[in-house]
């Protein structure tokens, strides 16, 4: 995972079909990857990193983005409108944060990580004033198979 970003650091990515695409610089690499317990996040399964606002550039297909948003509307849900992959969103806890789907970065899996975090989004940060900014709910471990 280190010989697939551009020279300036940045790494690409894009949607399945390849509509999207975008160039991504992170803010801690893939060194933090989550995932988070919400209604919608469960749902939709991904595994994510950060990204400042200013460090996501869409190159291609912006007009192919589809914008979900629900409860307070505050988080911004991107996903392809024609493969319907999920490839960013706003974060609502960190407005100034894009979480960018590790699946859709070159070179990148999901299950390139033998653990990530998991974030408790059912009572959110916001939700709870004065607390932590985030309580991990638990750790979702990724085993492979022994080469055979
Ligand atoms: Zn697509």
């Amino acid at each position: 995972m280190t010989d697939n970003k551009t020279t300036n650091g940045a790494m690409n990515g894009s949607c399945h079909c390849g509509t999207i695409r975008f160039t991504v610089t992170l803010v801690e690499g893939l060194e933090k990857p989550r995932r988070c317990t919400c209604s919608f996040c469960r749902m939709r399964g991904a595994v994510v990193v950060s990204a400042m606002l200013p460090d996501l550039t869409i190159t291609q297909g912006s007009e192919a983005l589809t914008l979900y948003q629900f409860n307070t509307k505050k988080a911004e849900h991107y996903f392809c409108s024609k493969c319907g992959i999920y490839t960013h969103h706003r974060r609502r806890s960190n407005p100034n944060h894009f979480s960018i789907n590790v699946a859709c970065l070159e070179g990148v899996s999901p299950f390139d990580f033998e653990c990530v975090p998991v974030l408790d989004g059912v009572v959110h940060h916001s939700d709870r004033p004065g607390g932590p900014a985030y309580v991990t709910a638990g750790l979702l471990r990724y085993e492979k198979l022994p080469e055979a």
